[in-house]
C-alpha cells in the first residue's frame, strides 16, 4: 500500500475565489497545514469540462440535490423542488455558468489526508452555515436561499474533491500526468519520518 503521504486531492479556486482577491489567502490556508502544492494553473474552463467534471461520480446528482433539500428541510422552508434528480440537474445548469464566467485556478494538493484536511479547512457547501475559520465560513456568505432565488450557484469560492475516489477521478480531468510534480520539501522529514533525528547538534 502507497503510504498516505501520497494522497492527492483536487482544489478549484472558482471565479469568485479569484475576482475578490482571495488566491493568495487560500493557497496559504492549504500550505500551512503541511500538504505541498504538486500542481497548478489558470484555466476558464469550458461548460463541457463541468459537466464532466460533475457528473465523474454517479451518486453527485443524488447526494447534491438530497443536500440541498435537507438544508430547507432544516430551516423549516420548502425546497424548489422534491426530486433530488431534477435538483441536481438545476444545480449542474448553474453550475457550468458560474464556473465558465471566468479564470478559474486549478491545483493538486499532496499529504497524508489531503482530501479531509483540505474540506475540513474549505468548510461546508453553504457559506452562511459553513463553520466558523474555514475559508467558505470565514470570507463569504452565499446560502441555498439567495442562490435560489437568483437561479444561481452558490457562490462557495473553492471546489474541493470530496472523497479520496472522488480526487482520483477528479485529478486527471484537470491534469496531465506530465503536469503533476513529484518533488520533495524539507519539511516532509518532520512531518512524516518515524524518528527526528539530526535536530541537537
Ligand atoms: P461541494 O462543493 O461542497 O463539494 P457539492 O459537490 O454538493 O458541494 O456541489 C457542488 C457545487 O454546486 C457547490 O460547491 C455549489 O457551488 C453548487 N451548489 C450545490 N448545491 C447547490 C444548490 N442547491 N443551489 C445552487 N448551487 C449549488
Ligand atoms: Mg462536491
Amino acid at each position: 500500500m502507497a503510504h498516505p503521504k501520497t494522497e492527492r486531492t483536487l482544489v478549484i479556486v472558482k471565479p469568485d475565489g479569484i475576482q475578490r482577491a482571495l488566491i493568495g489567502e487560500i493557497m496559504k490556508r492549504y500550505e500551512r497545514t503541511g500538504l505541498k502544492l504538486v500542481a497548478l494553473k489558470m484555466l476558464v474552463p469550458t461548460e463541457e469540462m463541468i459537466e464532466e467534471h460533475y457528473l465523474l461520480d454517479p451518486n453527485w446528482k443524488k447526494n447534491v440535490g438530497e443536500k440541498a433539500i435537507a438544508s430547507y428541510v432544516k430551516k423549516g422552508e420548502t425546497p424548489p423542488s422534491n426530486d433530488p434528480i431534477e435538483l441536481a440537474d438545476l444545480i449542474v445548469a448553474r453550475l457550468k455558468k458560474y464556473m465558465t464566467s471566468g479564470p478559474v485556478i486549478a491545483m493538486v494538493w499532496e499529504g497524508a489526508h489531503s482530501v479531509e484536511l483540505v474540506r475540513k479547512v474549505t468548510g461546508g457547501t453553504e457559506p452562511r452555515s459553513a463553520g466558523v475559520g474555514t475559508i467558505r465560513g470565514d470570507f463569504v456568505l452565499d446560502s441555498y436561499q439567495m442562490a435560489d432565488s437568483a437561479d444561481r450557484a452558490i457562490r462557495n469560492l473553492i471546489h474541493a474533491s470530496g472523497t479520496v475516489p472522488e480526487a482520483e477521478m477528479e485529478i486527471p480531468h484537470w491534469f496531465a500526468k506530465e503536469e503533476i510534480i513529484s518533488y520533495r520539501v524539507p519539511h516532509e522529514a518532520t512531518l512524516y519520518d518515524v524518528d527526528l533525528n539530526n535536530i541537537l547538534g
